[in-house]
């Protein structure tokens, strides 16, 4: 098992010790920073403490990735595409090393996050029957750019939607639905998906058998 380490946008206004955030990143385990971004499906905490906190945080992370903790970054992202693209974009840290995880957004945000350089990954709610369009997303997806995972405990994926908590194992069926959806044979999907995923967060290989 990894980790990451940050502060996610819903915890914007809790408590927070970046000197903790920092110890925690340098645990040889912690493969990555976030999740961080911003969510604008909530109303709370205010837009402007998430921005402030999301800038804040940022900037820290160019700064320990100068001094050598080096690590791709997990974006939060809900119905905040456009505000989030700039903020990414003045950063300082290279497009490819953002992965926008859990993406529910519309096929047209999903071009500009390609666009913008990053890799996007998918869960279950691919694979909701309501969900159209983020399937229609992920054919947009080169194959080097895309990942998928659970992030359960929520959002089981069909034909299990309805057991809860969702469990890693259910990974198995977003990424048989993801191979269906672009026509890829099986077996080169899950390839694929499991290189990125080692490439991404720089994990050894033989990860995920
Ligand atoms: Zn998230």
């Amino acid at each position: 098992m990894w980790f990451s380490a940050g502060v996610h946008p819903l915890h914007s206004e809790d408590p927070r010790d970046w000197d903790d955030m920092l110890a925690a990143a340098r645990h040889p385990r912690c493969v990555a920073w976030g999740e961080l971004g911003l969510d604008r499906h909530y109303s709370q905490p205010p837009h402007a403490v998430q921005r402030a906190v999301l800038e804040e945080q940022l900037a820290r992370i160019l700064r320990w990735t100068a001094d050598g903790l080096a690590k791709p970054v997990v974006v939060h992202c809900r119905r905040a595409v456009p505000d989030l693209l700039p903020v990414l974009r003045a950063s300082g840290l290279p497009a490819d090393r953002f992965v926008f995880h859990c993406f529910t957004e519309t096929p047209a945000e999903a071009r500009q996050v390609l666009d913008f350089g990053a890799m996007i990954s998918f869960t279950g709610v691919v694979t909701f029957r309501n969900a159209p369009e983020v399937a229609e997303a992920a054919r947009l997806v080169p194959d080097d750019r895309i990942m998928c995972e659970t992030d359960a405990p929520w959002l089981s994926p069909e034909p299990v939607r309805s057991e809860k908590p969702c469990t890693p194992a259910m990974v198995m069926h977003t990424a048989r639905f993801l191979a269906a959806l672009r026509r890829t044979p099986w077996d080169d999907f899950e390839r694929t998906v499991d290189a990125n995923a080692r490439r991404f967060f720089g994990l050894p290989e033989g990860t995920g058998r």
